[in-house]
């Protein structure tokens, strides 16, 4: 065919591509900025334990993705029963919340006035231009001030009233609380979500490995991966790319082809197009924010501290916002019996003093905090590693949809150029939509004609979720 392709980035979206144009006989280069693969869904290893960057549940509605997991996993791919809960006011509740859980925890007279409450919205409704207006009209004041708000500031950084109603309508579209409330009593709903919810696939030694196999099947026939290769600059002839540059380790890197893939930020690609894009672009990119992500893997010296994979903290008087425990993950994620390795999340904007913190203070925090919340003795924690990922959550505040579509306005211009993936879209794109992207960025390449900003912006996409991930 002979047909060349370049791609900016190795997470899931840009190995998706990579592989599915390798298959086809392209001659594809992928430039991937870290040491190894799998952008987000990474997983890290520290003298031998392995964890995540936030645990990564395999789940997806889309058959064709699903069946390549499946196929690149074989038996390495795990079914696991999911056991998620929500700390709040020192208790553990079932999550996704259930009546009984509910009720044990409000009381009945809360309980009545969350209901109340309710009712009130339901006649009073309030304008839905944010989240916070969103959740209120859905599930009542008191209830969403219980259930919502916290945990929602904590992984945003902003007021609920800041962040856009589309990230609710996006992750929770269908659910109320007249419809929870309606298939609990009668024991219906949509039974597929539900086993969805109840239990998800996990590569036996985390997300890491079946990127890694992705990887494989890239370099078996004939694609390079190259690492440690961060793209700087992308070289514009009129309306089409003609090569890319990157900083690899020995040295500038060159690359030339007829079609580019992008999966870094959309946030970062206008900024890095030479001769530059008109002056709004470049704008409409340094007003794209992302929240940062920062995860302390702490190795404590006690088998199983608790049974669930993860927990919501909505504690408001600790600083972290989720705890994992990855031996529930995969037990192989855990070369000790006697150990365990727990993950302690914390959301923060690359401004906060927590990002710059330096390792051991952070480790330090995250036992304490854990001590704090009764979920293991400090005392215990004997080892510890702090990985920080800039770009984890693209935030859709007040003007951010407006800014994409200046810069996929520009971009429409080019005609070698796709976009594709979590922020190289600036969607919340969970991994199948990110891959799913990838594949179809591909298969244009290849002459078929799909729309990559379509995927995740149907209702068949989405899983009905009150708390980000
Ligand atoms: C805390 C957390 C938990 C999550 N949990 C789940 C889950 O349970 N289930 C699920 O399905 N999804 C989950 N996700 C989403 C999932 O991580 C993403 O959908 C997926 O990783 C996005 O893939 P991507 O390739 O688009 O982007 P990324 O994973 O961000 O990969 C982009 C790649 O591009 C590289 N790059 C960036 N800039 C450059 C440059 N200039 N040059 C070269 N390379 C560059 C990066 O190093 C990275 O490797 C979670 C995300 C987070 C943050």
């Amino acid at each position: 065919m002979g047909k060349s392709a370049a791609i900016i980035g190795a997470g899931p979206a840009g190995l998706a591509a990579g592989r599915e144009l390798a298959l086809a006989g392209v001659d594809v280069t992928l430039l991937e900025r870290d040491a190894i693969v799998g952008g987000l869904s990474r997983t890290v290893e520290h003298n031998g334990y392995r964890f995540d960057v936030g645990g990564h549940r395999f789940f997806t509605k889309i058959d064709e993705v699903g069946e390549i997991w499946d196929d690149l996993m074989g038996d390495d791919f795990l079914t696991r029963r999911r056991l998620s809960r929500i700390f709040y006011r020192g208790q553990l509740l079932d999550y996704p919340l259930s009546v009984s859980s509910t009720l044990r925890t409000l009381g009945i007279w809360e309980s009545l006035l969350s209901i109340g409450s309710y009712l009130w919205a339901r006649v009073r409704r309030v304008p839905e231009d944010s989240f916070e207006g969103w959740v209120t009209n859905r599930f009542g004041r008191r209830l969403y001030e219980h259930f919502f708000r916290t945990y929602t500031e904590k992984v945003w950084g902003m007021p609920c009233t800041e962040l856009s109603a589309d990230w609710a309508a996006q992750r929770i579209k269908s659910l109320s609380l007249w419809r929870a409330l309606r298939d609990a009593i009668l024991r219906r709903g949509d039974k597929e979500a539900t086993s969805l919810l109840r239990q998800f696939k996990y590569p036996r030694l985390g997300p890491g490995m079946l990127y890694r196999r992705y990887a494989e099947q890239i370099e078996q026939a004939g694609g390079t991966i190259q690492l440690n290769s961060p793209v700087t600059q992308l070289r514009l002839d009129g309306r089409r790319v003609t090569r890319v540059v990157a900083e690899g380790p020995t040295g500038p890197l060159d690359v030339e082809a007829e079609e580019y893939i992008n999966s870094m930020p959309l946030a970062d690609l206008p900024l890095r197009v030479r001769p530059e894009p008109p002056e709004d672009v470049l704008e409409a990119a340094r007003g794209l924010r992302h929240r940062s992500f920062l995860t302390a893997a702490l190795i404590v010296d006690e088998p199983d501290p608790f049974p669930d994979q993860w927990i919501y903290v909505h504690e408001p008087d600790v600083r972290l916002g989720r705890v994992q425990n990855y031996r529930n993950w995969s037990p192989a994620m855990v070369p000790d019996e006697d150990r365990c390795c727990i993950g302690v999340e914390y959301f923060a904007w690359t401004s906060d003093s927590i990002w710059s913190e330096p390792d051991e203070a952070i480790i330090d925090l995250a036992g304490r905090e854990l001590g704090k919340l009764g979920l293991i003795d400090p005392a215990s924690v004997m080892d510890g590693r702090v990985v920080r990922m800039e770009h984890a959550y693209p935030v859709y505040d007040p003007g951010y949809d407006r800014r994409v579509r200046t810069i996929r306005a520009w971009l429409a211009e080019v005609e070698n150029l796709q976009t594709v993936g979590r922020s190289g879209l600036h969607r919340y794109n969970n991994m199948d939509h990110s891959v799913l992207t990838g594949m179809y960025a591909a298969r244009n390449v290849l002459g078929d004609s799909h729309d990559v900003w379509s995927v995740n912006t149907e209702e068949q996409y989405l899983e009905k979720r009150s708390q980000p991930e």
